[in-house]
């Protein structure tokens, strides 16, 4: 199909030189942020620094070094109080990932309200990792999980989710934007609907912090999780965030040091929150990563991360359009997307695609991107799928784009 080539928009940030991978690997176009970002130098060096100039177990020790460590975890703590738009830093607690902290909410407050018959609403389009805890929760109180559809580029209306949350919705958790499809969830709506239900709303922002503005006051959220791997942060660390009282009424997921006030042989008495949630020795080095990961995102600034990147997904969206055989998902509205675009190539499995586009050095994502139920309902048998980060370029798109057509010629379908 002949149609004229969209014109690159002017790109507004360019900041590859930041990235010590991407500065090595000029010919990499790297379209996999959604499963985890490239780190910029600032926040490798922060990790190293901790090792390097304070490296002491954070646990309030007497001596300075442990002071320091303490200190500068508090400090990374108070900062992602901010990041979030919460008003007490002991909201925030430190874990592993995404994946752990939304386990603490399945697991620590969910029994905390949970009776039987009564309900937990999920989407359609959760991570796995935002469903199968929700499974559990509801099997071990027995609830009942009921799940939302919304259309099938994601957009969730106003009849779907007040089919959905009804009197029995004791919690309601979705995700922020959609892994495959990029949606943009109404949270705002969404959180007043379940909470004039006298329920509760669980945000997964694995996809969102990094990319757009989180105030969980405005959102008026009662947890929130993410993971710090996918916001330019390091792999091992992960945050949740829980309104102070619900986090008080929730007993804790691990037990053991650091996390109890005293200790008898038949007993023990739990720290208060956060320390409550966060047995044994935390990753400091990694907390110290996500803390200047944070401060990289805040010298950029959410508009200028969100214009740069809306610019990105629609010269992409353009441009995957205009090649024949190519089916793009998810919501055409720009202002409804976020990160993320999945598509397919008539006649081309998923795989197969990803896997071509590794010798052209295009990386991007091919399968169920762990959303399997979503792909059930779709009735497709997966996705491609590119994910921007803000070091991506109109370049990649390009690359992208180019390696695709070289797809299409390996397998004998024209474009
Ligand atoms: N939720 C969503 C929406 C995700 O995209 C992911 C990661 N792909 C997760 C949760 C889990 O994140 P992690 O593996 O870092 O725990």
């Amino acid at each position: 199909m002949q149609t004229q080539t969209p014109s690159m928009p002017p790109s507004s940030l360019d900041l590859k030189e930041g990235f010590p991978l991407l500065n090595a690997s000029p010919a990499l176009s790297y379209l996999d942020s959604a499963a985890t970002t490239q780190r910029p130098a600032s926040v490798i060096e922060a990790q190293a620094r901790f090792y390097r100039d304070v490296n002491a177990n954070p646990l309030r020790g007497l001596y300075d070094l442990s002071i320091r460590a303490t200190e500068a975890v508090d400090a990374a703590r108070a900062h992602v109080a901010r990041f979030v738009g919460a008003q007490d830093p002991r909201e925030v607690v430190f874990c592993r990932n995404a994946t752990e902290a939304l386990n603490i909410a399945a697991r620590c407050f969910a029994p905390v309200v949970l009776n039987p018959g009564d309900e937990i609403c999920v989407t359609v389009m959760e991570h796995h990792s935002n469903l199968v805890p929700w499974q559990q929760a509801c099997r071990q109180a027995g609830a009942r999980l009921v799940v939302l559809h919304p259309d099938i580029s994601g957009v969730i209306s106003d009849q779907a989710s007040r089919e959905a949350v009804g009197p029995r919705t004791k919690i309601l958790a979705m995700a922020h934007v959609s892994n495959v499809l990029g949606t943009i969830a109404p949270v705002r709506a969404l959180a007043d609907e379940v909470h004039a239900q006298g329920g509760y709303l669980v945000l997964d922002a694995a996809q969102s912090a990094g990319h757009l503005p989180i105030d969980v006051t405005q959102l008026d959220v009662d947890f929130l999780a993410f993971s710090a791997h996918k916001a330019y942060g390091p792999m091992g660390v992960g945050v949740l965030w829980g309104r102070l009282d619900l986090l008080e009424a929730s007993e804790p997921l691990l037990t053991g040091g650091e996390m109890i006030r005293s200790v008898t042989e038949q007993d023990a008495i739990w720290a208060c929150i956060p320390e409550k949630f966060e047995a044994g020795t935390q990753d400091a080095a990694g907390i110290m990563g996500l803390d200047a990961a944070l401060n990289f995102i805040e010298s950029i600034g959410f508009n200028a991360i969100r214009q740069h990147e809306s610019a990105l997904l629609a010269y992409a969206d353009a441009r995957l359009r205009q090649i024949e055989g190519v089916r793009v998902l998810g919501p055409t509205d720009p202002s409804l997307r976020s990160g993320v675009i999945s598509f397919n190539l008539e006649g081309i499995h998923p795989h197969d695609v990803a896997a071509l586009l590794n010798e052209d050095q295009v990386a991007i994502r091919a399968g169920h991107h762990c959303a399997q139920p979503l792909f059930s309902w779709l009735e497709e048998p997966g996705s491609c799928r590119a994910s921007f980060g803000v070091y991506n370029t109109f370049k990649d798109v390009d690359a992208l784009v180019a390696g695709l057509i070289h797809v299409q010629e390996a397998f004998g379908v024209s474009g």
